[in-house]
């Protein structure tokens, strides 16, 4: 399999030219015209010389992505079904505005982008973890849908959440150089505070991540104030309990100027008491953290039940009255099966996109 032009920096790009014989410089317009220009080849790259567009050829590929299929929801959530070139698919969520949640103007379009196939974390609750782990997704293929996604909406992305299929932070070497492709002023140029990753809690790589030189945001998938609770639906805990996790944060906060963001899925009778609204209202603020609620959303095979509304409600005003920023939201995407975990694997044949489809009304 040949590597994509889209995984690879001006740095390596560069370097690799100068070993094979051709000018590093090249780099600059090879670059342009990729996260740029946006050909529909290698060869449509105009102003290379012949030979080098050959070279390149031979060597590389390009868009690392083929789109299969789109899916629109009655509230313009669209989500996109990407097959990758072993077969396997993923997904990315477009979500126009989320100005509550992020911040930022109405018209604004926010990416929901995968970092894995699958996943292994196995929480309870989540149709991404439901089938296990396959992959790892490459730079590439994880740049790759922002890029591919703005040329199929024809429009530009201003926010990233890492909260697609899979645990960005058990695949952060791969989204760090993501993240470089997506950053640099020859890349996508996008801000690093409009990227979100979300992670389950893997404290080595919380850490790690307090250390890296761009502003990247961070939000906690919490789920639990607890270990009582946590244990109870997010395997991760065992290995990363929350005293350990609740640290790196703490150490997070000194090591970055802004602010950590706690997701916290309400679900039915497992993590929704009140006494857990008051414990989190702590932790919330000892790391100065909003916290957004999240309705449980329900996940064919599983039993959660989301809670009344009005018992989402008094979760949320233990916490405002007790000075934390906290917003209830309701999923966009509910009905397309886009909204946060529900993101699941899909069949790796033709017919499982039929299937799959069918399932997700379209
Ligand atoms: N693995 C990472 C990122 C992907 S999950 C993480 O867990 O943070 C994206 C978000 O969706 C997480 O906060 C996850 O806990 C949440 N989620 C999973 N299943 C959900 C469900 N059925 N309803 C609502 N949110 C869910
Ligand atoms: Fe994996 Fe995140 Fe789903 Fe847990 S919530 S199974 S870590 S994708």
């Amino acid at each position: 399999m040949k590597p994509s032009l889209l995984g690879i920096t001006k740095e390596e790009l560069a370097a690799h030219l100068a070993e094979h014989g051709h000018p590093a410089y090249r780099a600059d317009q090879i670059l342009d015209w990729v996260w740029k220009k946006r050909p529909a080849s290698i060869d449509a790259m105009s102003n290379l010389p012949k030979a080098l567009r050959a070279y390149l050829e031979e060597n590389f590929s390009l868009y690392p992505l083929t789109p299969a299929r789109e899916l629109g929801s009655t509230d313009t959530t669209r989500k996109m079904l990407y097959k990758l070139h072993d077969g396997r698919y993923i997904e990315s969520v477009l979500i126009p505005a989320n100005p509550a949640l992020y911040g930022g103007r109405a018209d604004r379009l926010t990416l929901c982008v995968s970092s894995q196939v699958g996943c292994a974390y196995g929480c309870k609750f989540c149709a991404s973890g439901l089938a296990g782990f396959t992959r790892n997704l490459t730079a590439a293929e994880i740049a790759a849908q922002v890029l591919q996604t703005e040329m199929l909406a024809g429009d530009r992305i201003d926010n990233l959440v890492f909260m697609g299929m899979g645990e960005p932070l058990a695949n952060s070497k791969n989204l760090l150089q993501a993240i470089e492709l997506i950053t640099s002023p020859w890349g996508l140029n996008l801000g690093a505070r409009h990227l979100t990753i979300s992670t389950s809690g893997l404290v080595p790589q919380i850490r790690e991540l307090a250390r890296h030189p761009r502003q990247i945001r961070l939000a906690i998938s919490l789920h639990g104030a607890t270990d009582a609770v946590r244990d109870q639906i997010m395997p991760v805990n065992k290995k990363y309990p929350t005293s350990q996790l609740f640290e790196a944060l703490h150490d997070w906060n000194a090591q970055k100027k802004q602010h950590l963001t706690l997701e916290y899925i309400l679900i039915q009778g497992i993590n929704d008491d009140l006494e857990q609204a008051r414990i989190l209202a702590t932790h919330a603020r000892s790391f100065q953290a909003k916290v957004n609620l999240i309705p449980y959303n329900t996940v064919e095979g599983l039993p959660w039940k989301r809670p009344e509304i009005s018992h989402c409600q008094a979760f949320r005003n233990i916490l405002t009255k007790a000075g934390v920023t906290a917003t209830l939201r309701l999923e966009k995407g509910h009905d397309i099966e886009a909204a946060c975990g529900q993101l699941r694997l899909i069949k790796e044949t033709e017919e499982g996109i039929g299937g799959n489809a069918e399932m997700l009304k379209s």
